[in-house]
């Protein structure tokens, strides 16, 4: 299939090389361990608690139901007993509410998923969230208001050191391609498209296998930051743009994320549930891997599987160097979102010296959305929100590339993502006004 592109982005440096050859191990879990799993690990309200302290629970048992439609189950990730039902740490906004549970029964036996009344239901019922790291209820995605025609297949994995989805497409190859065909086949679907950068020769000749078994098609991707955004990935693959404001399906169109895709096939072919994924542990860490991770292990029983930091650490990131959240404690949970753990040492950093904007261009060249990261930094700094409104700034998916681009070293992604909120009000008064 053709390749259409897309404008701007960056090409950083992709440092995957310690981990993209390295096979998925698998985390043992130990009896007296404790997990502390969130209630809230996607997009939307936070699960409601099943479960009292005290009470014995099961792998894929669900301990938190979901509290309307944008938000989905959570379960337990192993056999054992409850030992608080309060808050646990999370990378956003400190503590959350959470389930904290000690291992009795190390094994992986997990309670099989019921038959749900329909595939939606049942992709629910599995908590399945995407995996990529935006974490929105896939269960929501699958139940589009608009006719769609087209599923892209998200293997782009264009977020430096991150290598967890590269894994799964060398790994699992068939199984992402069955799940996408259960989706295709569900929503009745045209096409199927299935995307990957080009630095993964593996896994696009892996796929190369079965294109003509399944129908789908491959598209080669540029190797571009951030390609595996979902409007830019739409861009890309289909030449399709995605309106100011709005969703894929705007434009007829689905994507998942490969992670999910495996994740909707093993709900569907083996009623098992969300409750584990792969997390790339790299950078200063002794032995980099990619780990099957049951979900509420503590960051800190990673890093010591991967013997330990080299160095001080400095900052631990949970996701990739470029979306990716610092954490401020080691308890801090593997979630359904957490692609990966990246930790810098003091020399890894950059300069944080912010300077005067020289008006270079170079953040315009590079904003992936056509925005002037240069002129909405001004009305960050001044605390105009509604000028920055009137400048986009909802349309800014934090991607980053401005930032990595100022010579000034202007934290340009950061001041538009704590300004969104504000932002976000400023329009809904204005709505409101509209409508009287
Ligand atoms: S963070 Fe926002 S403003 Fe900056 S390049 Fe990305 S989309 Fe553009
Ligand atoms: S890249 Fe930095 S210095 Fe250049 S115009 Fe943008 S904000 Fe200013």
């Amino acid at each position: 299939m053709p390749y259409f592109g897309f404008k701007g982005g960056i090409h950083p440096k992709y440092n995957k090389s310690a981990t993209q050859s390295k096979t998925t191990v698998t985390l043992p879990v130990e009896i007296g361990e404790v997990v502390h799993i969130p209630l809230s690990q996607h997009i939307g309200a936070p699960a409601k608690v099943l479960v009292k302290k005290n009470q014995q629970v099961r792998v894929g048992e669900p301990i938190g139901e979901a509290a309307g439609f944008i938000s989905t189950t959570i379960h337990s990730s192993v056999t054992g007993k409850v030992v608080a039902v309060g808050t646990v740490e999370h990378p956003v906004g400190g503590r959350v509410p959470g389930v904290s549970i000690q291992v009795e029964d190390a094994t992986n036996d997990y309670i099989r998923l019921e038959k749900a009344g329909s595939f939606q239901k049942g992709v629910m019922a599995a908590g399945i969230a995407g995996m990529g790291g935006a974490t929105f209820p896939s269960h929501v995605k699958l139940s589009p208001p608009k006719d769609i025609d087209a599923l892209l297949i998200n293997g782009a994995e264009c977020e430096p050191y991150l290598t967890c989805d590269h894994r799964v497409m060398v790994e699992r190859t068939e199984d992402i391609i069955k799940g996408s065909v259960i989706i295709k086949e569900k929503l009745d679907l045209e096409k199927l498209i299935i995307c990957v950068e080009k630095n993964k020769p593996d896994a696009i000749e892996a796929f190369k296998k079965f294109e003509s078994t399944y129908g789908f098609e491959l598209v080669e991707l540029e190797v571009k930051y951030p390609q595996g955004g979902e409007k830019q990935l739409i861009k890309a693959a289909l030449d399709r743009v995605v309106p100011e404001g709005k969703l894929p399906m705007e434009v007829g169109v689905i994507v998942h994320n490969v992670g999910t895709a495996v994740a909707i096939y093993d709900s569907v072919e083996h009623g098992k549930p969300m409750y584990e994924r792969i997390v790339t542990v790299t950078g200063a860490v002794k032995e980099p891997k990619n780990i099957m991770v049951r979900i509420g292990t503590p960051i800190s029983k990673l890093i010591e599987y991967c013997g330990g930091f080299v160095g001080t650490p400095r900052k631990i990131v949970m996701g990739g160097p470029m979306m990716g959240l610092a954490v401020t404690s080691l308890d801090t949970p593997v979630m359904k979102g957490t692609s990966g753990i990246l930790i810098y040492k003091e020399e890894d950093l950059p300069n944080l010296n912010q300077y005067k904007c020289m008006r270079c261009g170079r953040c315009v060249e590079t904003c992936p959305m056509g925005l002037v990261p240069s002129a909405m930094d001004r009305f960050v700094v001044k605390e105009l929100y509604e000028e920055l409104a009137d400048w986009h700034v909802m349309n800014c998916i934090e991607c980053g590339c401005c930032s990595y681009t100022c010579p000034s070293r202007r934290t340009l992604a950061g001041g538009f993502k704590t300004s969104k909120r504000l932002v976000a009000g400023i329009l809904r008064a204005r709505e409101e006004k509209k409508n009287g």
